[in-house]
């Protein structure tokens, strides 16, 4: 026991366990930060798979701006991959997450304004109101937001809600003449009111002026004054409504006028209900009509589609605002020649 103690005491061996006790410490030290770097080498290899797979969840875009400091824009541009894929939701909790991250104010206002972009797009007008409607308490003048709000009261039928908003647009100087008649004109097909003769003559007296909102008009006609259209269907021009004009109810054509027309009439023996052997200047018409005449056994249909005449995008449904730019009825009506019903049917089985 003694000499214990004295070999404890001798200073040479406390110099040495003070040694050893630092190159423990040392080495443990070492490994750890060993074991530390290769743990995060391996979970950013992991990352970067993801990334290359496209396989990025909502949380990654946190980590790719907390931890791995990528800028703010290249993650926006990377969340923009849920946009196109049409993963609405997924984009929406990217934004989310991210505004509860981002301290500026600038990109705050950015994030606020594409989260109320993609509500809009994904059809959730109510958030996506309420998104803009925050943006405008501290950014009055936010563009995008006067827009996007003009297109949601105008989807929920709010004219009064617009109205205000294009006012506020008008004092910011853009051009918007163009929303204004087409504002005018929904407002009055929409009106409880007023009777079906006082819509059309209103409607009448802004067409005569503006032939813009005449597939507007045409479709109001067709649903609530079909006589009106029969007797005044010199002041259109039909092949802008082909496709309104196909579908139309066979009981309320007006085939004395039809006759008289010769759109119309290529249009209805394509069509199969009058007999006429005249070539259309619309091919598609006049390959039907010559089908229908022939004895072969060929079922063929008409099918539209729409093209913007400003972005020049295309979309499969009539929209008064076309879904990609938002022109005001900038939507034309393109034919093409399809399957028949029963052949279409057929192919299936
Ligand atoms: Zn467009």
């Amino acid at each position: 026991m003694n000499s214990l103690i004295i070999e404890y005491r001798n200073p040479l061996f406390g110099i040495f366990t003070i040694f050893l006790v630092i190159f423990i410490s040392s080495f443990l030290t070492y490994a750890y930060n060993i074991y530390i770097e290769r743990k995060s080498r391996k979970e950013y290899r992991n990352f970067i798979r993801k990334f290359e797979l496209g396989d990025l969840k909502e949380d990654d875009y946190i980590s790719l701006y907390t931890t791995y400091n990528l800028p703010f824009d290249s993650i926006i541009l990377l969340a923009s991959s849920f946009l196109h894929k049409g993963e609405y939701n997924k984009a929406i909790s990217v934004y989310q997450a991210l505004l509860l991250h981002v301290k500026e104010f600038v990109k705050k206002e950015e994030l606020l304004e594409l989260l109320g972009k993609t509500y809009f797009k994904g059809g959730f007008l109510q958030r996506s109101k309420e998104v803009y409607l925050k943006i405008l308490k501290f950014s009055p003048r936010n563009k995008q937001a006067l827009f996007y709000l003009l297109f949601i009261y105008e989807k929920l039928k709010d004219y009064d809600k617009v109205e205000d908003i294009m006012e506020s647009l008008d004092e910011l100087e853009e051009d918007i003449r163009m929303d204004k008649t087409y504002i005018r004109t929904l407002a009055i097909i929409d009106s409880v009111t007023l009777s079906p003769e006082e819509k059309t003559n209103k409607l009448l007296t802004i067409f005569h002026t503006n032939n813009l909102i005449e597939r507007l008009f045409l479709q109001f006609l067709l649903k609530y004054n079909k006589d009106f259209f029969w007797q005044n269907i010199h002041l259109f021009t039909l092949n802008k409504i082909i496709d309104l004009l196909w579908y139309i109810d066979y009981n309320t054509i007006n085939f004395t006028i039809v006759e008289q027309n010769k759109f119309l009439k290529s249009l209805y023996s394509a069509k199969g209900y009058i007999q006429d052997n005249t070539a259309s200047e619309l091919f598609e018409l006049s390959v039907l009509i010559s089908t229908k005449n022939s004895t072969l056994n060929v079922d063929l249909d008409l099918n539209f589609y729409f093209i913007c005449s400003k972005c020049k995008k295309i979309t499969p449904i009539h929209d008064n605002r076309c879904p990609h730019c938002h022109s005001i009825l900038a939507l034309q009506v393109k034919s093409q020649l399809s399957k028949g019903y029963y052949e279409k049917n057929s192919s299936l089985q």
